[in-house]
C-alpha cells in the first residue's frame, strides 16, 4: 500500500457514499426528472450563491461549458498564465469553442487587477472582443494559494465596467474558504459563473457542479447535451456528490493541516526548497535541485519507499493531502522524504 500523495482526486467513495448511491431516488435527467440530480443542483445553487447549478461529469466538462455559453469562436479570454484552463484541459477552449487565450503572470495566482484592465480588447478593427475573464481558486500551479477575495472583487469591478462576465475555476473553492474562514459566497460573488470539483477534497467519486444565473444555466445545459454530457438515472452519482457538499467541507482542515506539518518537516531536509508562505491549503510544491536527482529519479526512489506524488515541472514535485491519509502517514512520507535525499547524497 502506498501512501499517495499525487492528488486529492485519489480518495476511494465511503460506505456511506456507497449506501446513498444504492438508496438514490432516480429518474431520466435529461427529461430533468432525477430528483436526485435535482436536490443536488438546488443545494449547489444555495451554497454558491447562485441562481441555478448544473451537474456535469468533470471539473474540465464544467468549465468548458462555462467557455462555449459565454465566447464565440474568435474571441479572447483573460486567464491566469499557469491556471489549470491554460495548461491542463487539452486546449478544449480552442479545440471546441476556437477562443484564442490572453494570459497574465500572477502572483501566488492572483491577477494583478490593472494588468487585467490593460488586457481588456478596445474596440479596434484589429482587435478580437475580450468575452470572458477566467479565475483560479485556490490556484493549483502556484501551491493551492487563496485568492483573496479583494483580488477578485477589483477584477470583478473592472470586468464589469467593461461588461465582460467573470467565469471561476473552482476545483478547490472549498479549500479556499475553509482557509480564509468565510463562506464561499464570499468568493463567487465576485463572479458570474463557477465551477466546483466534488471528486477532489470532498471525496466523491464523480461530478462537478457549474453555477450562474437562470439563464446561464440553461445555455450551459444546451452546451452540456451537445459535449455527450446528458445524462439519464445520473442521481446514483448526484447521491455522494450531495454527501460531499454536505458532510465533506470542514473536514478540509484536517488535510490543510497535514500539508503544513508535511511542508515543515521536507523543508528541514537539506536539498529541498520550499516556500513555505505557499502552502495555505492542501497543496504542497517543493524543489528538488539541491538533492542532485531530476524529478523522473526523485520520484522512483519515492515510490520504492512506498510513497507515490507528482512531476510538476523541473525539479518539481507535487504532494497533495487528501481524506484518506492520516497525520502519521503524512510524518512516514517525511521520512521517506529523507531516506530519498539521504540515499542521493551518499550518506548511508
Ligand atoms: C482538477 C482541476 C480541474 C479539472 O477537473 P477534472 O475533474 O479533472 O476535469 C480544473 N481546474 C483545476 C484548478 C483543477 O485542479
Amino acid at each position: 500500500m502506498f501512501i499517495d500523495l499525487r492528488s486529492d482526486t485519489v480518495t476511494k467513495p465511503s460506505d456511506k457514499m456507497r449506501q446513498a448511491m444504492f438508496d438514490a431516488a432516480v429518474g431520466d435527467d435529461v427529461y430533468g426528472e432525477d430528483p436526485t440530480v435535482r436536490e443536488l443542483e438546488e443545494r449547489a445553487a444555495a451554497i454558491l450563491g447562485k441562481e441555478a447549478a448544473l451537474f456535469v461529469t468533470s471539473g474540465t466538462q464544467g468549465n468548458q461549458v462555462a467557455i462555449l455559453a459565454q465566447a464565440r469562436a474568435g474571441e479572447e479570454m483573460i486567464l491566469e498564465a499557469s491556471s489549470h484552463i491554460f495548461l491542463y484541459e487539452a486546449a478544449a477552449h480552442a479545440a471546441f469553442a476556437g477562443v484564442q487565450t490572453h494570459t497574465i503572470h500572477g502572483r501566488k495566482g492572483a491577477m494583478d487587477p490593472e494588468a487585467v484592465r490593460q488586457a481588456i480588447r478596445t474596440k479596434n478593427i484589429h482587435h478580437p472582443r475580450t468575452s470572458l475573464i477566467c479565475l483560479e481558486n485556490t490556484h493549483n500551479k502556484a501551491g493551492g494559494t487563496v485568492v483573496p477575495v479583494e483580488n477578485m472583487k477589483a477584477i470583478y469591478e473592472i470586468a464589469q465596467a467593461h461588461q465582460v462576465p467573470v467565469h471561476l475555476d473552482g476545483a478547490r473553492l472549498f479549500n479556499a474558504a475553509v482557509a480564509a474562514g468565510r463562506p464561499v459566497a464570499d468568493f463567487t460573488r465576485y463572479v458570474d459563473t463557477v465551477q466546483v470539483c466534488l471528486s477532489k477534497g470532498l471525496g466523491a467519486p464523480i461530478g462537478s457542479l457549474v453555477a450562474g444565473s437562470h439563464e446561464f444555466i440553461e445555455v450551459a445545459r444546451h452546451w452540456r447535451k451537445r459535449l455527450g454530457g446528458g445524462l439519464r438515472q445520473v442521481g446514483v452519482i448526484a447521491a455522494p456528490g450531495l454527501l460531499a457538499l454536505t458532510e465533506n467541507v470542514e473536514r478540509l482542515a484536517e488535510d490543510h493541516a497535514h500539508a503544513k506539518i508535511l511542508a515543515q518537516g521536507i523543508a528541514e531536509i537539506k536539498g529541498i526548497e520550499i516556500d513555505l508562505d505557499t502552502v495555505e491549503t492542501n497543496i504542497v510544491i517543493f524543489d528538488i535541485k539541491g538533492t542532485g536527482l531530476d524529478e523522473e529519479q526523485f520520484l522512483a526512489a519515492l515510490k520504492e519507499e512506498g510513497v507515490i506524488a507528482t512531476d510538476f515541472g523541473p525539479c518539481l514535485i507535487r504532494f497533495v493531502t487528501h481524506m484518506m491519509l492520516s497525520e502519521a502517514d503524512v510524518r512516514a512520507a517525511i521520512e521517506k522524504v529523507a531516506n530519498v535525499v539521504r540515499r542521493a547524497q551518499g550518506v548511508a
